[in-house]
């Protein structure tokens, strides 16, 4: 069953799956597809694909708190999920070219002077840096190749078909032959078969992921819009509370209107507001650059609103994005300042606007949360006053979240399918990559109970003397067996007999998993008796 996995998606959670993989002995095949470049060719400039994906381009903020950064402890349970975050972050640190310099920020007192306002929620943030993340790709990948993971870059996935397991794309063939002028190139389909599929294609395959739930009519669980702007302003004015958490996250929430608003991934000192591309349309986030040549003494974060009701958010927020928008740009308004440089020196695409009318009536009456949250940002931080700026929108589309088994994040028709990261329901590296992990383990799993029963010492051992002709050695021979059976005074026989019986029955329940295709049932009944024998002891 897991013999060839295809990942599709070279971003942090199928980078920490593939890694799990080979660090753990896979005896399989592993090929990784991804539409962007490997680390040694990837542009500044590909912020959303390529080696490691959005992560490898990222501001390198592993957040280390299982309430931060999406869902997995609702798969894995608490102690698990962090076991699986230290992990992503060992991974990090493994391929660092200064590990040391990996620090880990962990605030623990809320300070008084932004009570009045806000709630703070403090959370340990290991720090990577933007700059290194450059160099942790090239050592991570080098390494992957090293142990035999085969890459396809530069190869969009147009298409998987999860009856026939096989995985499709465009790809360029060349013909260079003596007797046609020049060399020929065309494009043809390739077919790649799977017998596991990790489904890892990050916001920048959101599209592809929405299109096969469609076709496939993958059951999906239910999410709120997320939905706001991108705020930005001289560090100086929050450096007070940066003292007391780098990344801190501002909430507040209004429980009877099912509204909640939180301040969301600060970047700072050497902090840079980067365009997000998704369905066409702009939209913010930001980073943050270690090299301190970078220093421009800025600070930007999200303020996200989470809105609870809505019928269909995942159109509700399209539609919204869609009309803050000109000329198929974001906007930008400030009371006094203009749009910030990106790190290269070119301005971030946004066209100015000198009003928020058009934003007011895109949030249908919402906007009025965001607005307040920046009044009382000028009551907390007193300097602030029109000192700031906002790019619109920032928005993270939580939907459709495809229904998963929560043991082996697989599809629940298909369980050979398995959705890991920004694809199923994180949002951040560490709990990406821990997804990952947790996947990798599950194929590691199905892999130790698959090897077969021949491969069993103890069987071998069986096998060597079963027929073997006599005379046999004085341990084996005549005084040991009764009625041509031996003697099993020690009960060895029925404890092999009883431990072969288990094999057949998880080798049948295992093949009945995995042809199960409807009954729910069924199939955690025999999960739950599945998981019984693999943990008793042989
Ligand atoms: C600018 C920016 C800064 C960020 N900063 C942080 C941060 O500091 N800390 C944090 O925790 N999170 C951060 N994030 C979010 C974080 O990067 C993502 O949550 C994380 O990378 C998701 O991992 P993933 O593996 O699910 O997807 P990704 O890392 O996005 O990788 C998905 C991969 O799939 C490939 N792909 C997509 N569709 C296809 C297809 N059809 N065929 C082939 N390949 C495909 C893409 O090329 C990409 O390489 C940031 C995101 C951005 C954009």
């Amino acid at each position: 069953m897991s013999k060839k996995v295809v990942i599709v998606g070279a971003g942090v959670a199928g980078v920490n799956a593939a890694t799990k993989l080979v660090d753990n002995n896979f005896n399989g095949e592993i090929i990784i597809i991804d539409m962007g470049k490997n680390p040694y060719d990837r542009l500044p400039e590909e912020v959303m694909t390529g080696f490691l994906g959005a992560g490898g381009w990222s501001d390198g903020k592993l957040t280390y708190h299982t309430a931060i950064g999406g869902h997995l402890t609702k798969y894995t349970g608490d102690e698990k999920a962090m076991e699986l975050m230290d992990q992503v972050i060992e991974n990090f640190k493994r391929f660092h070219p200064k590990p040391d310099e990996v620090q880990c920020s962990n605030p623990v007192a809320e300070p008084e002077f932004i009570k009045p306002y806000f709630g703070l929620r403090l959370f340990p943030v290991w720090h990577v840096g933007t700059d290194y993340l450059h160099e942790i790709g090239k050592n991570w990948y080098d390494y992957l190749v090293s142990k035999g993971v085969k890459f396809i870059w530069e190869t969009k996935v147009e298409d998987i078909d999860f009856e026939n397991q096989t995985v499709h794309y465009p790809q360029i063939a060349e013909m260079d032959s003596a007797e046609l002028p020049g060399d020929l190139k065309w494009m043809h389909h390739e077919t790649l078969e799977y017998d596991t599929l990790i489904f890892g294609v990050g916001k920048s395959g959101i599209d592809f992921g929405k299109q096969l739930a469609e076709r496939y009519k993958l059951p999906t669980e239910s999410k709120p819009v997320q939905i706001g702007v991108r705020f930005e302003a001289p560090q100086k004015h929050f450096q007070k509370l940066i003292d007391v958490s780098y990344d801190f996250k501002l909430y507040r929430k209004f429980e009877d209107e099912g509204v909640s608003l939180r301040s969301f991934c600060t970047n700072n000192n050497a902090a840079y507001v980067a365009v997000e591309e998704t369905y066409g349309d702009h939209s913010y986030n930001g980073h943050a650059k270690k090299d301190m040549s970078y220093r421009n003494d800025m600070t930007n974060f999200g303020i996200l609103m989470e809105v609870r009701g809505i019928d269909n958010p995942f159109t509700w927020s399209r539609e919204l994005v869609s009309k803050v928008q000109k000329d198929s740009t974001g906007l930008f308004y400030s009371p006094t300042r203009k749009p910030s440089t990106t790190s290269e020196g070119d301005n971030v695409s946004a066209i100015k606007i000198d009003d928020l009318e058009i934003v007011k009536e895109a949030f249908q009456g919402y906007y009025k949360y965001i607005e307040d949250f920046i009044n009382d940002m000028k009551k907390v931080f007193p300097t602030l006053e029109d000192d700031w700026g906002i790019y619109i929108p920032e928005v993270k589309y939580l939907s459709p979240e495809p229904l998963v088994d929560y043991d082996t994040l697989a599809l629940i028709d298909y369980n050979n399918v398995h959705f890991v990261g920004d694809a199923l329901s994180a949002r951040g590296i560490t709990v990406s990559g821990a997804q990952g992990n947790y996947v990798a383990e599950w194929i590691l799993q199905c892999m130790e109970d698959e090897l077969s029963w021949e491969d069993d010492p103890e069987i071998q051992d069986f096998l060597e003397h079963v027929d073997k002709p006599g005379p046999w050695s004085e341990e084996d021979d005549k005084i040991h067996t009764v009625g041509g059976l031996t003697n099993d005074k020690d009960k060895s026989f029925m404890k092999f007999q009883d431990k072969m019986d288990k094999k057949e029955r998880k080798s049948y329940l295992e093949g009945e998993i995995y042809n199960e295709r409807n009954d729910g049932y069924v199939k955690e009944g025999m999960k739950k008796e599945l998981k019984k024998l693999n943990n008793e002891k042989s």
